[in-house]
């Protein structure tokens, strides 16, 4: 099968290797569609990443299906979820890989084929097309997830910060859900795309008065604020531009951020939460979502590649070349 190979700093090359063998309780998927994820930037810049085969933005057709899997055939779309849990604790039960505690990454989206669990699979509804489908899982599922646990509503003014592949869906899941937006980000063609994606203001976060701005249009603050940029400046201000009792929800990965629990917690009663990825039944609310207000992630991507031209994908997102905003790997 053919898989490219991450193998130094801006350099993959396009592999022939060997069918994975398929373990019990294991499924064969023939990938259609990946995406191309901020978080993948690393390996692309080679900044400590492992070299090897990534992609955790996949979705494809089950092939075959290991001993002892039932609720799977072959021809069944589907779509990868991508933390592995170890499948018997009480939150894998419920659904919640990311809550085990022996939970660890899953990837080879940019490959032919992966093997994966039975129950890191889901069903992928017929209507929608593959290069649409990758985007259900961290694209979409990451912002909306997190959008509904810091609370967005209708009628309330969310701030999102940074409006990349993550800050542009979470745009679309806020308006969704009836909220006002004001997105931020410091590069003009990103905030072309916020508007034509339905931000009713957009703003360079960089500018003086980019507080006072907020503070005005809400008149006193956003009631939630949403940081897909994981930049420490960008959160500050995401804080201090919450209104007194509003939420900060942390989306962006970010290693260290310097705050004053008295000055930007305390004296203000903000509430500063986290949300990494999705659960199982998010995925299914988010369809849902998708049918009831017509928000589409695929209104996100730019860019379609195919598998032998991951390089050049990687090259225009993470050199944020051609006004790219989401780039999808068609590999089927
Ligand atoms: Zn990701
Ligand atoms: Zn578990």
């Amino acid at each position: 099968l053919k898989a490219a190979f991450f193998v130094g700093k801006e350099r993959i090359e396009i592999r022939d290797v060997p069918l994975p063998e398929l373990e019990p309780d294991k499924v064969l998927v023939k990938i259609m569609a990946s995406g191309i994820c901020g978080s993948d930037k690393g390996l692309w810049m080679n900044e400590g990443e492992k070299p090897g085969i990534h992609g955790h933005e996949a979705c494809g057709v089950v092939e075959a299906v290991g001993e002892g899997v039932t609720q799977w055939k072959k021809g069944d779309r589907v779509v990868v979820f991508a933390v592995v849990g170890c499948g018997r604790c009480s939150y894998c039960t419920a659904g919640q890989f990311t809550y085990c505690s022996q939970r660890r990454g899953t990837e080879g989206g940019y490959a032919e084929y992966l093997t994966t669990f039975a129950r890191n699979l889901l069903p992928l509804p017929d209507e929608i097309p593959f290069e649409r489908g990758c985007l259900l899982l961290d694209a979409l599922g990451t912002p909306a997830k997190a959008a509904r646990r810091v609370g967005v509503q209708a009628e309330e003014w969310v701030l999102v910060m940074g409006s990349g592949p993550i800050g542009a869906n979470a745009i679309q899941v806020c308006k969704a859900y009836g909220a006002w937006v004001i997105v931020a980000d410091p590069e003009g063609y990103r905030l072309k795309h916020a508007e034509r994606l339905g931000a009713d203001v957009t703003l360079d976060p960089t500018s003086s008065d980019f507080l006072k701005t907020v503070r005005d249009i809400t008149r006193g603050g956003a009631h939630k604020a949403m940081d897909c940029s994981g930049n420490s400046a960008a959160e500050k201000l995401a804080i201090a531009a919450t209104r007194v009792a509003g939420r900060v929800i942390f989306v962006g990965e970010n290693r260290s951020l310097e705050i004053s629990p008295s000055e930007d917690l305390i004296r203000r009663d903000i509430t500063l939460m986290g949300s990494w990825y999705l659960h199982r039944s998010d995925y299914f609310e988010n369809l849902d979502l998708m049918r009831r207000t017509g928000l589409d992630p695929f209104q996100t991507v730019t860019h379609l590649v195919p598998l032998d031209d991951l390089a050049r994908g990687f090259e225009v997102f993470c050199g944020h070349k051609e006004e790219c905003l989401k780039v999808v790997v068609q590999v089927g």
